[in-house]
């Protein structure tokens, strides 16, 4: 069920965290799916619940964080915020939250309503985001409820998501500092701190990221990334195709429907609307999604990420 996120509902969440039961929760990135992050039954619901393969680890989001050099100075920088880092975990964390990794990922979220949850909690929160494995992220409750329905007794609800794309990952457990996701922080953000920072291209289903699949994030309708959605449009006369464009385009009539992520084109405010137009083009009984790439500039090149995934078949 969907509660506001009042100070009495966040307690109430808290309290179930505590009793090892999931609840759903607003973050600046998408909403999540948090259980306590060292009891391991407690974690055990939230892949129940997601229908998510075990080989795919959880964040663990803390409200507090003290560690390495490096590690300090882009949590400085960065945290509170959508940033996560991938660091060597200690003997408390179980192994159900990091897939049996020596690595955990951390992130300490902004969202107010997730800090006073997390403290209310005493506990750090394994969640991932609170949709179906696979299916598209959930930047508002009711898309929360529309996919895991009664599973889980509390959705707190605090509106859309500032964000609507999940957080950077950083891997720093390696020497090297690696972005494994591009997220709500950009690449530029985290070079102006620490420098050039490569980038994993994970094109492959592979263990050193777990969790990156090729194909993640999708909407049910097929998705296609084309260069021109015009010229496209001569493949399929006499179909249903939506298109997903980032500003206003120029044409319109060939297509059933168009999502417009932002009028002006800015990135950032397309990245918040990016999970909610698809989930519009859901219900629509389109044949197909075409959608043009976006430049990858800051947060461009989340939503490419993404995009990317949600096209594979
Ligand atoms: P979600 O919160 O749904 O975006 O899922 C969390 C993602 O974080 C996983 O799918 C992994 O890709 C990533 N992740 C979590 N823990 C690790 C880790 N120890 N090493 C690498 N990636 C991780
Ligand atoms: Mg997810």
């Amino acid at each position: 069920m969907i509660f506001k996120a009042t100070e009495e509902n966040i307690f109430k969440a808290s309290e179930l965290i505590k009793q090892g039961e999931c609840v759903a929760f607003p973050t600046e990135t998408v909403y999540g799916l948090g259980a306590n992050a060292f009891n391991s039954l407690a974690c055990v619901k939230i892949f129940e619940i997601k229908q998510r393969p075990f080989f795919d680890p959880l964040i663990v989001h803390v409200a507090e964080f003290e560690n390495n050099e490096m590690a300090r100075k882009l949590a400085e920088n960065f945290w509170p915020g959508p940033m996560t880092l991938i660091l060597k975990k200690n003997q408390n964390i179980p192994d159900i939250v990091t897939a049996g990794l020596e690595t955990v990922a951390v992130r300490m979220p902004d969202h107010p309503v997730a800090r006073e949850l997390i403290k209310k909690s005493g506990v750090p929160i394994a969640a991932p985001s609170a949709n179906l494995f696979g299916s598209l992220s959930p930047t508002k409750a009711e898309h929360v409820l529309k996919q895991l329905g009664d599973k889980v007794k509390i959705i707190l609800d605090a509106g859309p998501s500032r964000f609507g794309v999940e957080s950077t990952i950083i891997d720093l457990s390696r020497g090297k500092p690696l972005i494994l996701r591009f997220g709500g922080l950009t690449a530029e953000e985290i070079e102006k701190v620490i420098g050039r920072v490569e980038f994993s291209q994970n094109q492959q289903n592979n263990i050193v990221a777990p969790g990156q699949l090729l194909k993640h994030y999708s909407p049910h309708t097929k998705l296609l990334i084309v260069d021109s959605a015009k010229s496209a449009m001569r493949d399929f006369k006499g179909k249903r195709v939506g298109l997903l464009s980032l500003k206003k385009p120029k044409n319109k009539k060939d297509f059933v429907a168009v999502q417009i992520l932002s009028e002006t084109g800015d990135l950032k405010e397309a990245a918040a609307n990016l999970f909610e137009s698809l989930d519009r083009f859901d219900v629509m009984n389109l044949d197909l999604i075409l959608v043009e790439p976006v430049p990858e500039i800051g947060l461009g090149r989340a939503i490419m990420d993404r995009l990317r995934r949600a096209s594979r078949n």
